[in-house]
C-alpha cells in the first residue's frame, strides 16, 4: 500500500479548511437603518439586538451608567442583576442593552434578571465590590410607555415578528437615538445603596 507522506496531508486538511471559510456564512443581517451620525456603539448594539429599539437603547444606557459608575472595565469584572417586568419583547430587549453595555452575558453567567414590577438594575464591581443602582426616571417610563400608544400604520413592520410592537421600524429607531443621546440626569438615577 502507498503511504502517502505527512505533508501531503496536511496539504489536503489546511486546502479543505480553506475551502470552508470561503463558503462559510456572516453574520445576520439586522433590521436596522444605520444613519450617519450613530455612534459605532449604537451600530454594535442594533447588530447584537437584530435592530435598534427604545428598551434596548434603554438598557444600553442604563448600563453604561452603572459601569462606569463603580469604574468597571466590563466583561469580567461585572456582576449584573437587573429587576422588571421584562418577560417578553419588547420589553425584555432592556437585556440585551444591558449585555453589550457592560459586557455581562448569558454565556459568562455574569448577568441575571428577576422578574418585578419596577426596573432597577444593579452592577457590583467583582473586584472593588463596589455596588450602584441605576433607575430609570418618570421621564424615561413615559417616554417607553409611549411607545405602546402609537397606532399601527399601513407600513407597521414588527422587529419581532409579533403583533405587540405596532410601531414601523423607524419610529422605533427615532425613539431609540433619543434615548441614546439624552443626557443621563433625564433618563436616569444613580444611587450607591448601604450594605
Ligand atoms: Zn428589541
Amino acid at each position: 500500500m502507498r503511504v502517502l507522506p505527512v505533508f501531503t496531508i496536511l496539504l489536503s486538511v489546511a486546502s479543505s479548511c480553506y475551502s470552508a471559510e470561503e463558503t462559510m456564512c456572516s453574520l445576520p443581517k439586522p433590521h436596522y437603518h444605520r444613519d450617519a451620525s450613530d455612534p459605532e456603539w449604537l451600530a454594535y448594539a442594533a447588530q447584537f439586538h437584530g435592530h435598534l429599539g427604545p428598551w434596548a437603547a434603554a438598557g444600553l444606557r442604563a448600563g453604561m451608567a452603572a459601569r462606569c459608575a463603580v469604574k468597571a472595565d466590563g466583561y469580567f469584572d461585572v456582576d449584573v442583576t437587573v429587576e422588571g417586568p421584562l418577560v417578553k419583547p419588547p420589553h425584555s430587549c432592556f437585556l440585551d442593552g444591558l449585555q453589550v453595555s457592560t459586557g455581562a452575558t448569558l454565556g459568562k453567567r455574569n448577568l441575571n434578571w428577576l422578574q418585578a414590577e419596577k426596573v432597577v438594575v444593579r452592577v457590583r464591581n467583582t473586584g472593588s465590590g463596589q455596588v450602584v443602582e441605576v433607575r430609570p426616571t418618570d421621564e424615561l417610563i413615559k417616554l417607553l410607555a409611549s411607545v405602546k400608544t402609537r397606532p399601527k400604520t399601513a407600513t407597521a413592520a414588527s422587529a419581532h415578528g409579533r403583533d405587540e410592537d405596532h410601531a414601523d421600524l423607524h419610529f422605533l429607531e427615532g425613539i431609540a437615538r433619543w434615548i441614546a443621546t439624552m443626557p443621563e440626569k433625564r433618563i436616569l438615577t444613580v444611587t450607591f445603596p448601604k450594605d
